[in-house]
This record gives C-alpha cells, structure tokens and sequence, in this order.
C-alpha cells in the first residue's frame, strides 16, 4: 500500500458541510460526483498529499444513511492508495481479511475500489484504491 489517499466523513447536509470544512481548511472542495450505485454523492478537499472526502446519502438504503442512522455523523473509512487493486485484494484475503466486494467496482474520483469489512480491521471500514489508467494502446 502506498498512502492514505483519501479519508471518508458521511454527512448530513453536503451544503452545510462543505461550508464547513473549506472554512477548517481554508480551500474549496475542487471536486463533487454522484455515485449512483452506491447511493451517495461526494465532495473532495485535498489536502497535502492525500485528501477528505464528504459523503451524503442520496438515497434511504444508502450504506451512508445507514451508517449515520446507526453512528451518527463523522469518520466512515480509510483509503489506502494501491497500485494493484487486484493483488493487494488476493493478499488480504489470504491473511483473512473480510472482503465486501469479490470484485473491484468503480468508486468516486476515477477509481476502482475494494471495501474491507470493518468486523475484520478492528471497527474501521477500510477502502483500497487504485486510479484507473487509460490504456491507449
Ligand atoms: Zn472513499
């Protein structure tokens, strides 16, 4: 694994937040996309060399709603920048990590993405990530 790439904050209200975290760290978010598979719509700050991304739920069944349902607002996983998403899944699974996706899947911010259950990582939902490069070949 590289670095964190990213850390998760689910929201209630994505205008009000997005208020609030460019006042925290004095930039504007450079960044907003609606995932529509998994039910959310996400804002990215960056910040250093990795960034924060805010998450609202769009939709009732969102894992989002859920979650704040459940926890209230705050930190909701970890991103870990991969350059093999595909090994790194291999890895993990074999050192017995709960995968919750068998297969990649396109996440926000031109990535493709793993989710580890968050029973298996000691109560924190971690996120794999690796950019999706553009073969020209
Ligand atoms: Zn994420």
């Amino acid at each position: 694994m590289n670095k964190v790439e990213h850390i998760g904050i689910a929201v209630n209200n994505m205008e009000e937040s997005e208020w609030l975290f460019s006042r925290l760290l004095n930039i504007n978010a450079y960044k907003t996309e609606n995932v529509a598979s998994e039910g959310v719509s996400t804002s990215f700050f960056r910040i250093g060399g990795s960034k924060i991304e805010l998450l609202e739920a769009t939709t009732d069944d969102s894992p989002i709603s859920k979650f704040i349902k459940k926890k209230g607002e705050g930190i909701h996983h970890i991103a870990f920048e991969v350059a093999d998403i595909e090994s790194e899944m291999k890895r993990l699974k074999k050192e017995g990590f709960v995968l919750l996706n068998e297969n990649p899947k396109r996440g926000a911010d031109n990535k493709l993405v793993c989710f580890i259950h968050p029973k298996s990582a000691n109560g924190v939902l971690i996120e794999l990530c690796q950019e999706i490069r553009v073969n020209n070949e």
